[in-house]
């Protein structure tokens, strides 16, 4: 790898501390902390079972899914509590909830000489984050790194609680009809879309199919009142609903593509009668239609959801108009090696909303 590939992008980097979020592929004597805001694997790239380059700070759910997840050893996590500000080597450093998946978190950093950083890791914008103090003390920030994924105004998606509402629904009200042998599949990562799977199984009382690794996984989060071993089941024949793994029901990447082949080898291995799949992502909406799409191939049906654990561009504008900061460093869909362009096109989106803007190719001030 050539040293241009190797250097580390600036959007990852906090000025005048040594810090890095989310650059586990960039480890150096020079860095002086790691931080890990999610356990998704574009943020933990570059973790593996013998990682040793330091300490990894991130909240508790993040650091039992390193150790489960990636077989990180335990020493090597430093697990800092959510809204308490921590010193870390002279640093003030406070996790705040990000609302995106289990254990996400931003990352306050309070410098001694009085800078103030705020790093986002992916997060969902909700006015519901707004009543917490520390998001109110990271207003006026020297800069704040955004988690720029969906930075254009075609990007417009209901509530996550619509878009849940809509799948549990539909789902109960198929269970209902009794005509027809169904079994229905719902698309997740290893992590993410929890709430989708507890409102279905607070809907419909019934236990949900996950793999064993995904069991392990939903065990180092902290669900909402629930044990997990009453809502998930490791055995695919005691239930109709089970969770696939992402990509199995179609590629949603640039578009949607269905499938029908994946669906219809599963029903014939059921030996039902019809199966109905749920593809809750953000990446295919971006048109302006008021119900959700749904395809369908024979006994097969894809319902498209669109549920998003990013903010829409106006959560983004939002947020920013809320944090007011000095800068606006966007840590998605930029090109470090088109001299600034990606960066310009997403910042004019926050033009009046920021004291300075900043290419995240440019040193961070
Ligand atoms: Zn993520």
């Amino acid at each position: 790898m050539s040293d241009k590939e190797k250097a580390t992008p600036a959007f990852k980097l906090i000025p005048g501390t040594g810090f890095l979020v989310d650059g586990f592929r960039f480890p150096s004597p020079s860095v002086k902390a790691y931080f890990l805001s999610h356990a998704h694997s574009d943020h933990y790239t570059g973790i593996t079972d013998n990682w040793s380059a330091g300490k990894i700070y991130c909240s508790e759910v993040t650091g039992r899914l390193v150790v489960y997840l990636l077989g990180v050893k335990p020493e090597f996590v430093h697990v800092l509590q959510l809204d308490v500000p921590t010193d870390v080597q002279g640093v003030e450093v406070t996790l705040i909830d990000a609302n995106h998946c289990p254990g996400a978190v931003q990352f306050l950093f309070r410098l001694p000489c009085g800078k103030r950083y705020l790093h986002c890791g992916d997060m969902r914008f909700s006015p519901a984050l707004l009543s917490n103090p520390h998001l109110c003390r990271s207003q006026g920030c020297t800069a704040v790194y955004l988690d720029t994924t969906y930075c254009n105004p075609r990007y417009t998606f209901p509530p996550q609680e619509e878009s849940v509402e809509y799948i549990a629904a539909t789902l109960t009200a198929l269970l209902q009809q009794n005509e027809k042998r169904r079994l229905f599949l719902i698309s997740t990562y290893v992590i993410g879309k929890e709430r989708v799977l507890l409102e279905v199984h607070r809907r419909t009382g019934k236990r949900i199919y996950v793999t064993e690794r995904k069991l392990g996984a939903l065990k180092c989060m902290e669900l909402p009142g629930l044990a997990v071993e009453d809502v998930f089941t490791t055995d695919p024949r005691e239930t109709c609903i089970h969770v696939t793994q992402w990509g199995f029901l179609g590629d949603t990447w640039p578009y949607f593509r269905p499938n029908f082949v994946n669906m219809e080898a599963v029903r014939a291995e059921h030996g039902v009668d019809e199966v109905v799949g749920f593809v809750p992502t953000g990446w295919m909406y971006e048109m302006k239609r008021r119900t959700f799409p749904v395809r369908e191939k024979g006994p097969c049906k894809i319902h498209l959801v669109p549920y998003s654990e990013h903010s829409s561009y106006k959560e983004l504008r939002d947020y920013v108009q809320f944090l007011r900061p000095a800068q606006v460093i966007p840590t998605v869909g930029v090109d470090k090696d088109d001299n600034g362009k990606s960066a310009a096109a997403q910042l004019k989106h926050f033009r009046n909303l920021v004291m300075l803007l900043v290419m995240s190719s440019q040193k961070v001030q």
